[in-house]
This record gives structure tokens, C-alpha cells and sequence, in this order.
């Protein structure tokens, strides 16, 4: 079908042909002819990079031409900003594009009018328990990715898609996904046609490979393809395994020979890759040396601007290798001529196994860069001849596997009911029982419908048929946690009805497990009554929680750690007993001692080298640490607790700057870090006011030219 035909106004017509567009691809196509421009339901079942996201821009502009407004939700936050990124284009029709994907705390929301919507799903459901009414006259609900609503970011999609549905009956839902084993049930649950296709607009060639030497492999087959004018993409399971690999492919290929060279930008990006950081880190001078040589390494522990300077210069083509960790098959659109796939193994809690096919579907589907190869390749490497046709068989030839909702684990299901009743969604258990039938957990374990047993943590539900049915299992795990929380005093009941205390609304506002929020509690009362405020306890607390991911421990660690632990028990606020002293405390220890080691202002390369911990995942976990202080700080403040209050209030500064307390006022002025705080504060300059009373060249000498130029600009100001 031929864009021109495609029934939606004029104006989006031009812009889509004028980015190249002329004919719909057949699964676009498809989607068309199913209905989707009429505003009906679909799911849309594709390989990567077959074009679903203009398949949601045509039902988006119909959907804008009938005077509606249009959500499009992602799951990761760098989705959404490439997403918002792709669709600014529509303001030039007259549009409000908007993003959302910032702070969770909905009591802090702010009105945003939109006509398209760009969001995180957790941030769309933190809207949604502040205002309901900020998405009135939505007409479609887009959701990319849903292929991950198995995943532990899922439950939250499920929620948002019953909410939505409930509040605005009629709202279309077109639900985006790569290939897998249900798409049927999926589309069941959504009351939506199914589209599903393997069609994809560069041809793939899938191939086993078996080498003795699997780095040999790798790099003939990248030097082929390279000098064919390609690029490579290598998916290993480590991270370590991603810097040897890179480092070495880039010594052994030598690109900087291949033909007219723009060394001159490599450099520059080497060069900003080591400024990342205010003192570069092992890793980082590693991942320079590789940039220089062509290559980059990719995983979750590089800071946030180098994985971005990796993907552009790639984009650019200035990288010709990139060699990650998996997460980046699920996230980023990183197309590649060829992909190699050195490992499907991976480390579990169980030891190694064997990746979901579903996983190894999108990792080759990285193949093929659209407008550069006339086709992509994907080459697995398999260690034996065995495990060659096993590869064969299970993927290559292999279907996908079904999704399975993860909303029946308990955080999960805690969260989302003290939600519902703080949110009003539900005021009784059983209105409770109701909204959660109509997610695609309570779809997929409904008393009457044929079953997909549900495996893992799930297994518990009740399988009779529908006669014998009375209260199933779900429904009693529900009632249990409703009783928790009341005995938490999170809701009560008044006359049959379930209300939410302040502290329930507050909590749920905050967007945080109410386990969490109970665990603080405790502790934060006990502090306030001894007016006892150690940092380590404290960040102890903070990771006493779902929210915050544990750092490892390794055997080798451990009796270390014991004797860290016994050396500063004066400094915890819990009393060590058999009780405390759980399965996860010496994580949460050893986790609270990176912390309390950042917030005394050691560089993120002393953690590395002391702790293993890389700047990227430092980062990570300290945004989510800093985000619980917030959230710790605001319960202690409806609590009263306010001593508690004002050491939360300090602490959430220190996490986020790196900083000890006496830097505290600096820190709060633009364009001062941790780095020149201290420098400013060890020669003297403790306070806002020595710093407007400071000579101007002392500055200058303390924290540059043009920073002290631009400080007292600004301090002349206030
Ligand atoms: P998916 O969402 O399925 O991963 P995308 O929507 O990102 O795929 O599409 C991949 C690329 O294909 C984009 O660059 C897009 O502009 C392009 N594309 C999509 N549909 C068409 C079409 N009908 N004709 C030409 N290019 C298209």
C-alpha cells in the first residue's frame, strides 16, 4: 500500500514521505487492513526493526484527527527520550509532545497538556495516583515492548493497561512486541485483532559456527565484514569478557588502517570518554585505548555520557565493534550489519543457563542496518559439534517462548494494592479481586478459561474449574496482604470500605514498596528515640529494601566483612541478632560501606579498585539510593520524626553529590561538584558568603577561569 492511500490527514503524509516513506511494509500493511486506523485493538506481533513504531504513528494521527490525544509508553527511560526525540516532528503540525519520565513522587506532579505523550510506565502510573484526570480525552494507548511485561519492569505495563482501560472505556490499545510463544493469549487478555509476522526489511541469514578457539572466530568473521564494509556487534556474558574481547579484537584488527581515517574524531571521543569522570577510572582509560582502536565495550557499568558517545560514534560509524552484555539487545535501536553471539550461557543464581530463545531472537534481530546492508548476519559460535545442532535445533529453528505475567509476586502485588485503595481504584477487597482479574495476571490464572500453568513463584493458583471455585489462592494472598496493611496502619477499614491512611497516601505517592516504607519505619523511630544518627546505619536502612540492588558478595569477602561488621556495630541502628543478621544483611552492609565510602568523598576510582564497583553501576544504585532517602525523609516528616527529618534531609544531599557534611552549602550553588567544593573549602572558602567575599583571581585559581567568572555573576545576582 502506498503511504499516499493510507487514510490519515495530509500533513502526516508529507512528513512521512518526506523521511523516505512510500510504501507501507506488509505488516504495516496488515495492521491497516485489521482495523487499527478505526480505532480498534491490536497487537502487533514483528521482528525488531520491521517498522512498529510507524504502525503507531498512523493510528496516532488518526487518533489526533478525531480530536484525540494520544500515550505512548516505553520501558526504559533512554527509550522514551528517543521516542519524544523522533516524534518533536508532530509540533511542527501544531502538536503539544510531551515526555515524562522524571521523579516518581506524584504528589509533586504538575499539570503537562499534551496531545502526544511520551512516558516510562512507572511514571505514567505515578501520574496516574496523583490524577486520573490528566490523561481525559486519551483516545490511544501505545505500548512498546510489551514483550516485556514478563520481565520484572511488567507488572507495572499490566497496571497501567487495566487502569486505563477502566477510567476510559473505549481507549484503543495497540500493544507493540517482538516475536513470542503467546501472542494469541496476549491478545485475548487485550480483547485485540493479532497481526503477527516474521517479516523483516533486511534479510537475515542465521549460522552456527563451530571453532575451537572462539575468539578466532570472532575475529575472522569481524575482519570479513568489516573490510565488506560492515559493523559488528558481539554479545558476550560478562562484562569483564566485553573488555577483553574489545580490547583485543582492537589490537588484532588494526582498523586504523582501513582506509581514509577520521582519527582525529576518535580521539576527541577517547578523549571526552576519559573526561566522564573527575578522575578517570581503570575502565574508563580502558574503554579510550579501545575507541582509538575502533571498538567499545558496552555494559551497565559505564556512566551514562560514555554508553551514549559509544552508540553515536557507532551510529556514526567512526566504531566498527561494539561488544556488550545483553541488555543492550532490549534496549537502544544499535543495528549492525553482523551480529556474533559468542555465548548463550549465562550466570544464573543457579550456576550457567541457557538464555530464553525469546532473548536470542532479539539479539540477532540487531542485524541488518536498514538503508546500509542489503542483508544482515547473525553467527553463533558454538564450542562443540554437540552443541552446534543443539543450537540449531532450540533457536535457530527454535519458536519463542510464552510470556507469563510476574504480578503474582508479593512486592509486587503489596504495591499495586495499596495503589489501588490509595489511589481509588478500589475501596473494597472485592472491587480489589476485580481489578486485578482484569490484568493479564488474572487473565492468565482465570478459574475457567483453558490454563497456561504458570510456572516459578507463580505456581501457587488455584487450577479447579470454575463450579468449584470459591475463593482461589490469588484472592487469598490478597486478603493477606490487605490485612498486613492494615496492621501497618498503611489502610483501614471504616464501615466495609478500605481507606487509606495519610501515611498510606503519602507512601503510595512515593512510589515505593510499603515493605520498604515499613522497614524505615522501625528504624527511623528507633534513631529519633535515641537521637542516634551513625551514617553507615542509616545507609544501612536505606538498603534494606526491594527498590535497592545488593551488591554481591563473594566467598572470598566474606569473613572480611564479618570483621567490618563487628568492628562497627556501634554505628548500626539495628541490634545484631539472629534476626536482623538475614540472609542479605552482609549485602546490605557491604552496600552501605561503598555508600558511606562515596559520601566521604573517595573517587568513584578508589570504589573500583576497592570494591569492584564500576561508575555506571555505582550511579545506578546511588539514584535509587537517593531517591529512598527522599522518600525516607518524607515519611519521617508525616511521622513527626523530626530530628529524623533534617538527618535524611543531609544525607539525600551527600548521596547525591559525594560529599561530607561540611560541604553541604557549597555544593548547593550551580556548577559546584564535590571535586571543587573541596578544593574551595580546603582553601578557606567554606560558605556562600566567603565565596561572594573571595578575591575573584584566588577563585580563578581554585576552580578555573570560567567557572569563578560565572560563579560571581551569579552571586552578584542574588
Ligand atoms: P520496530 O519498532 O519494529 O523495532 P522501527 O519502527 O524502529 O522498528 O523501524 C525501523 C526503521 O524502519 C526506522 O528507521 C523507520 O523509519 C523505518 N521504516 C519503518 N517503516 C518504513 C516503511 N514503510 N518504509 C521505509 N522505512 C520504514
Amino acid at each position: 500500500m502506498k503511504i499516499t492511500k493510507v487514510p490519515i490527514p495530509d500533513n502526516f503524509i508529507e512528513i512521512f514521505k518526506s523521511e523516505g516513506i512510500e510504501e507501507l511494509y506488509p505488516p504495516q500493511e496488515m495492521a491497516v487492513k485489521s482495523g487499527v486506523l478505526e480505532g480498534r485493538n491490536l497487537v502487533l506481533e514483528t521482528p525488531t526493526a520491521s517498522g512498529k513504531t510507524l504502525t503507531a504513528e498512523l493510528a496516532i494521527a488518526k487518533a489526533l484527527e478525531k480530536g484525540g490525544k494520544a500515550v505512548y509508553i516505553v520501558p526504559l527511560r533512554a527509550l522514551a527520550y528517543e521516542k519524544y526525540l523522533a516524534f518533536k516532528k508532530y509540533e511542527f503540525l501544531g502538536y503539544r509532545v510531551k515526555l515524562e519520565m522524571g521523579d516518581l513522587d506524584s504528589s509533586k506532579f504538575y499539570r503537562v497538556d499534551y496531545d502526544i505523550l511520551v512516558a516510562t510506565a512507572e511514571k505514567c502510573d505515578s501520574i496516574l495516583r496523583a490524577r486520573t484526570d490528566f490523561f481525559l480525552g486519551t483516545k490511544i494507548l501505545v505500548m512498546d515492548e510489551i514483550h516485556l511485561i514478563a520481565t520484572d519492569r511488567g507488572p507495572v505495563y499490566e497496571i497501567l493497561i487495566t487502569k486505563f482501560k477502566k477510567l476510559f472505556p473505549g481507549i484503543q490499545v495497540l500493544a507493540l512486541s517482538a516475536t513470542i510463544g503467546n501472542a494469541e493469549e496476549l491478545s485475548d487478555w487485550l480483547c485485540a485483532d493479532l497481526v503477527s509476522s516474521g517479516w523483516r526489511p533486511v534479510k537475515l541469514t542465521e549460522e552456527v559456527i563451530f571453532g575451537e578457539d572462539k575468539f578466532m572466530e570472532i575475529q575472522k568473521t569481524a575482519r570479513k565484514s568489516i573490510l565488506g564494509g560492515g559493523q559488528v556487534l558481539i554479545f558476550v556474558n560478562s562484562r569483564r569478557s566485553t573488555e577483553s574481547v574489545a580490547e583485543k579484537l582492537g589490537s588484532n584488527l588494526k582498523m586504523q588502517n582501513y582506509g581514509s581515517m577520521e582519527l582525529n574524531n576518535l580521539n576527541d571521543i577517547s578523549g571526552k570518554i576519559l573526561k566522564a569522570l573527575s578522575s578517570p577510572t581503570k575502565q574508563c582509560r580502558r574503554l579510550g585505548k579501545c575507541v582509538k582502536l575502533r571498538t567499545a565495550f558496552h555494559h551497565a557499568g559505564l556512566v551514562n555520557k560514555q554508553r551514549i558517545l559509544v552508540e553515536d560514534a557507532f551510529k556514526g560509524g567512526l566504531i566498527k565493534v561494539i561488544v556488550a552484555t545483553p541488555t543492550l539487545a532490549a534496549g537502544i535501536n544499535l543495528p549492525s550489519r553482523t551480529v556474533i553471539i559468542r555465548d548463550l550461557l549465562r550466570y544464573s543464581k543457579r550456576g550457567m543457563d541457557y538464555i530464553p530463545v525469546l532473548e536470542y531472537k532479539q539479539q540477532i534481530g540487531r542485524a541488518g542496518r536498514p538503508k546500509y546492508d542489503k542483508f544482515g548476519e547473525a553467527i553463533t559460535i558454538a564450542k562443540s559439534n554437540k552443541e552446534k545442532e543443539f543450537i540449531i535445533k532450540n533457536y535457530v529453528n527454535g519458536t519463542p517462548e510464552p510470556i507469563y505475567s510476574n504480578l503474582g509476586v508479593e512486592p509486587v502485588l503489596r504495591f499495586h494494592i495499596l495503589a489501588a485503595v490509595a489511589s481509588d481504584f478500589a475501596r473494597t477487597d472485592k472491587a480489589i479481586f476485580e481489578f486485578f482479574r482484569g490484568t493479564f495476571f488474572g487473565y492468565q490464572q482465570n478459574p475457567g478459561k483453558n490454563f497456561t500453568k504458570i510456572p516459578g513463584d507463580l505456581n501457587d493458583y488455584d487450577f479447579r474449574p470454575a463450579s468449584e471455585y470459591k475463593k482461589n489462592n490469588f484472592e487469598i494472598k490478597i486478603n493477606k496482604i490487605i490485612e498486613e496493611l492494615k496492621e501497618w496502619k498503611f489502610i483501614q477499614e471504616i464501615k466495609n470500605f478500605l481507606l487509606p491512611t495519610n501515611l498510606g497516601r503519602r507512601i503510595s505517592e512515593l512510589y515505593i514498596d510499603p515493605k520498604t516504607a515499613y522497614n524505615y519505619i522501625k528504624i527511623m523511630e528507633l534513631a529519633e528515640e535515641h537521637d542516634h544518627f551513625p551514617e553507615l546505619g542509616l545507609l544501612e536502612m536505606l538498603c534494606d529494601s526491594v527498590e535497592l540492588p545488593r551488591l554481591y558478595i563473594n566467598r572470598k569477602e566474606e569473613a572480611g566483612l564479618w570483621t567490618q561488621v563487628a568492628g562497627s556495630e556501634h554505628e548500626l541502628l539495628r541490634r545484631l541478632d539472629a534476626f536482623t543478621l538475614d540472609a542479605t544483611f552482609l549485602e546490605r552492609f557491604k552496600t552501605a560501606t561503598v555508600f558511606k565510602k562515596w559520601i566521604n568523598e573517595y573517587s568513584e576510582n578508589a570504589i573500583m579498585n576497592d570494591y569492584n564497583v564500576a561508575p555506571g553501576l555505582l550511579n545506578q544504585k546511588l539514584q535509587i539510593a537517593e531517591w529512598l532517602c527522599y522518600s525516607a525523609g518524607e515519611l519521617s516528616d508525616i511521622l513527626s520524626l523530626r530530628n529524623t527529618k533534617r538527618e535524611m534531609n543531609k544525607l539525600e544531599i551527600r548521596l547525591k553529590h559525594g560529599i561530607k557534611e561540611e560541604l553541604i552549602s557549597l555544593v548547593k550553588i550551580k556548577g559546584i561538584g564535590r571535586v571543587r567544593a573541596r578544593k574551595l573549602f580546603n582553601a578557606g572558602v567554606e560558605t556562600v558568603n566567603d565565596l561572594r567575599d573571595a578575591d575573584v583571581k584566588i577563585l580563578e585559581k581554585l576552580i578555573g577561569k570560567k567557572v569563578a567568572g560565572n560563579l560571581k555573576k551569579e552571586l552578584a545576582g542574588n
